[in-house]
């Protein structure tokens, strides 16, 4: 069982290495890839992973990611630091900082941007200590590898300032997505069957207030580093777009060049994306790729965790058809002042 999981991790993994050679073909110019480190290795480990990511201090926690670094710059890893782990889950982890580094050179080989997806609050700070070791090895230039911060935790902004902290000590540049949360329902349900306090926000404006808040502190950040530090502003939410718009232009930031993207869903949102990109900012569409059966649950669960992103569908719809009259009236209007045939299709 143990040995089918890890086999399954690696096929996993090639796949992975395969849609950089899809990103390279695209021809597009920066592109980002999005990785779960769970398709990489097993939950569980990741999870024994946060327990001893969050009982240390930041000093212990950066001696982690730094024994984790290493390993993935090449030298022998450090496995003191995780004494705390059963032999088998050592050899494990060992495999999976193999992956991951075997992920972040091929990146580093065909300029593609990595976006470590946040999942669930059990196992976030484990992929947090394992993507900050992806930043400590390979963001020596640029922000190569990039963490995600989830706004609808009430911990996050204490979380983003922590670990930029601990990717600068150790000399990598940072790069951060930031987002709303997508797991909110599960989140809640957690906390309340083993009764510990809910770590979402208890309402959308409280998330809302937060997500601009972290957003305005990195905006900060980035117009005192410059381009060691980049960010994707990852909404669908107007007025958030809105707002990192507004301080970029108090701050100077260059729209295409200052570090600063703005990423949707493939298919969401286009009256958003559409007019960033033609005023000049970078915009991202994250486009889900796989087989149907595993892509449609992804998409099913976007839909369901936020009547937002359905409200903005149905605003897009509206959008659309105004469109499309519009341009019918033309045609009509042109076709009877030239005296044509109307055909209706
Ligand atoms: C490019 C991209 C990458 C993404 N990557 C990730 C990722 O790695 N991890 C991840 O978890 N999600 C990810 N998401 C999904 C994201 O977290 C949101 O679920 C989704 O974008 C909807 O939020 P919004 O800001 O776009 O829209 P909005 O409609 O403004 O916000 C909806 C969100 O607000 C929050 N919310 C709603 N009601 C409440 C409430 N009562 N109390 C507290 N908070 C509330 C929830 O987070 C909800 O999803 C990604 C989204 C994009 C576009």
């Amino acid at each position: 069982m143990f040995f089918m999981q890890e086999s399954t991790f690696d096929k996993n993994t090639q796949k992975i290495l395969q849609c950089f050679d899809l990103s390279e073909s695209l021809g597009v110019e920066s592109p980002f890839l999005q990785l779960k480190i769970t398709g990489v290795m097993s939950a569980d480990l990741i999870a024994r992973l946060s327990d001893i990511y969050n009982h240390s201090s930041i000093a212990t926690r950066q001696i982690l990611v730094k024994s984790v670094a290493a390993s993935m710059s090449g030298q022998d890893m450090r496995m003191q630091p995780f004494d705390q782990l059963e032999p088998k889950e050592r050899e494990s982890l060992m495999l999976a900082v193999q992956r991951l580094k075997e992920i972040g050179q091929c990146a580093s080989k065909k300029t593609v941007r990595i976006l470590v997806d946040a999942e669930y609050t059990y196992i976030n700070p484990g992929l947090s200590l394992l993507t900050l070791a992806m930043m400590v090895a390979f963001n020596q230039q640029f922000p190569l590898i990039w963490n995600t911060y989830q706004c609808y935790l009430k911990k996050t902004f204490e979380t983003a300032a922590s670990e930029l902290g601990i990717v600068q000590n150790l000399g990598g540049c940072f790069g951060a997505k930031v987002v709303r949360g997508a797991y909110l329902t599960q989140e809640r349900l957690r906390a309340t069957k083993l009764g510990y306090p809910s770590p979402i926000w208890d309402s959308y404006e409280l998330t809302n207030q937060n997500y601009n808040r972290v957003i305005r502190y990195f905006l900060e950040h980035i117009n005192q580093v410059g381009p060691r530090c980049n960010i994707i502003v990852a909404t669908h939410n107007e007025e958030s777009v809105q707002l990192a718009i507004e301080r970029m232009r108090e701050m100077n930031i260059d729209p295409l060049n200052g570090g600063v993207h703005f990423g949707q869903l493939y298919g969401m949102c286009d009256q958003i994306s559409f007019p960033l990109a033609s005023a000049g900012y970078a915009v991202y569409k994250c486009v889900p790729y796989g087989p149907m059966l595993e892509v449609l649950p992804f998409l099913a669960r976007r839909a369901m965790e936020n009547q937002g992103v359905l409200m903005g569908s149905r605003k897009e719809k509206t959008l659309l058809w105004q469109e499309l009259k519009r341009r019918m009236k033309n045609t009509l209007k042109m076709k009877s002042k030239h005296n044509l045939k109307v055909e209706t299709v």
